[in-house]
């Protein structure tokens, strides 16, 4: 293989993700459940989150902008303010949240470091993912940190630009197939797929995916067999 730089995906790829926001759903679901049931709550939640997306981005920021429009169109704007209160807080807390990093995500970056260039492509508030990247630890892997709007092949064109390499020199690792695969293959670059136990409906695809440059690992130790096969990992 040709690959120079390996770009890792941060939520759900490096540290737990999905999970806080899966948990924050949960209890704004309990605060509006005098209006509808959760699982009616939690669908108009995603419907306003896609809705926003094109204005707000990603991240908490704009899942707590989200969770407030959601909660005053459920309750027809009767909504009182100690409710609005509770759900800012609820957004604060996600922010706060100390981080845990994945099983073998370290001794893999360790193993990766030296051999290629390291970088971070992650979608998300800007703030927010330079915050998590320093709580990890991990920032003195990486030569660069991209934080995207979007994950699409514009977006991912414009990176391997930046990084002076040729397409097929870029390898994506990450959890989500919609955003750090399929984007990825269509220009060019090689995508490693490693699932995470849970994903986010947004970055749910229906197809298998097959392609010469794909491959889908268990988890992220597996990665070093193709990539440093003369190792002992
Ligand atoms: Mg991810």
């Amino acid at each position: 293989m040709s690959i120079k730089v390996i770009a890792f995906d941060a939520d759900d790829t490096l540290w737990v993700n999905e999970p806080f926001f899966q948990e924050t759903e949960r209890k704004f679901c309990g605060l509006l459940e005098d209006y509808l049931p959760h699982h009616s709550i939690s669908a108009e939640l995603y419907q306003t989150q896609v809705q926003n997306i094109s204005l707000y981005g990603y991240g908490v920021k704009s899942f707590i902008l989200s969770m407030v429009e959601t909660a005053l169109r459920i309750s027809e704007n009767t909504l009182g303010v100690p409710v609005i209160e509770k759900i800012i807080a609820l957004g604060k807390e996600m922010l706060e949240k100390p981080i845990e990093l994945l099983d073998d995500v370290e001794q893999v970056l360790q193993s990766l470091s030296g051999h290629y260039r390291l970088v971070v492509a992650t979608k998300g508030d800007l703030l927010d993912q330079e915050r998590k990247l320093r709580k990890s630890g991990l920032e003195h892997y990486f030569h660069h940190i991209e934080i995207m709007s979007e994950k699409k092949e514009a977006d991912y064109q414009k990176l391997i630009k930046h990084l002076d390499i040729e397409a097929d020199e870029f390898l994506m690792i990450g959890n989500s197939l919609k955003s750090d695969v399929l984007p990825v293959l269509a220009i060019g670059g090689h995508g490693f797929h490693i699932p995470f136990h849970t994903t986010w409906a947004y970055e749910h695809i229906e197809h298998r995916v097959e392609h010469q440059n794909f491959r889908d690992f268990a988890t992220i130790r597996e990665v070093l067999t193709h990539l440093r096969p003369d190792s002992q990992a």
